[in-house]
């Protein structure tokens, strides 16, 4: 089976399209999604709707939850505080029904999914090796992905010892080699350096991954965010994949 992961795309509509046309190029047998469809930009209710029709699983992410008023908008600050509460206003039915039934952890062809990790499916960042090896131990799974950072990663177990870090466009993984804990990076808003929207390509039956950015139109992005009159912090963070 070959499945298209995405994660954090953050209602950011032109990301969302220009990773579907590269996944498309290839049709995969299943898109999984690892959560945080809303959030930060300006088209929740576009990307609730492409990812409820295409996504064979879709977690919760933190702010998933707090638009749909499952947990406190207390818990965010600054301008994820002002993007949740201006996503809570604009949010449609379909999209509210879906956010209001999501999980933030799951599990798809043995494959362990959090959006956080697996000790706090909600809001644990993973991003050291030791908060790998905890998530990979506590689910028992061969491979776990997870979201949240917006940082594409990869920590892989070799002859007992985890190891890894930032896996930019192209990293190529041979997941026998050992346990895997992979982030995809984020759609919307990555934060790893690189602007372009982030996904990964899994065969699970050549048991390989592949980490891949794509170009989209960040000015139209930022345009929208201008236009709902979100945060401008949060249309300039856009270019620099910060
Ligand atoms: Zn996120």
């Amino acid at each position: 089976m070959r499945v298209a992961v995405v994660s954090d795309i953050h209602a950011n509509l032109a990301a969302l399209e220009a990773v579907l046309a590269a996944i498309d190029a290839e049709p995969p047998d299943e898109l999984w999604c690892l959560g945080d469809l809303v959030g930060y930009n300006a088209r929740p209710n576009e990307c609730c709707a492409l990812v409820e029709e295409r996504a064979a699983i879709c977690l919760a992410g933190n702010h998933d939850l707090a638009v749909a008023e499952r947990l406190p908008l207390g818990e965010f600050s600054g301008d994820a505080g002002a993007a949740a509460r201006w996503t809570r206003g604009v949010l449609d039915d379909a999209s509210r029904a879906l956010l209001g039934r999501i999980q933030p952890e799951g599990e798809r062809e043995g494959v362990g999914l959090f959006h956080g990790s697996a000790r706090d499916p909600i809001w644990e960042y993973v991003l050291s090796d030791d908060a790998a090896e905890a998530t990979l131990d506590l689910s028992g799974k061969q491979l776990v992905l997870v979201g949240h950072s917006h940082a594409a990663l990869v920590a892989q177990e070799r002859d007992g010892a985890l190891g890894g870090g930032l896996a930019p466009d192209g990293t190529e993984l041979d997941l026998a080699a050992g346990r895997a804990l992979l982030n995809p990076g984020s759609v919307g808003q990555p934060r790893d350096g690189d602007p372009r929207a982030a996904w990964l390509a899994l065969d699970l039956d050549a048991r390989r991954a592949t980490f891949h950015r794509v170009e989209y139109d960040v000015e139209r992005t930022q345009r929208e965010i201008r236009e709902a009159g979100l945060p401008a912090t949060l249309a300039a963070r856009l270019e620099h994949g910060i």
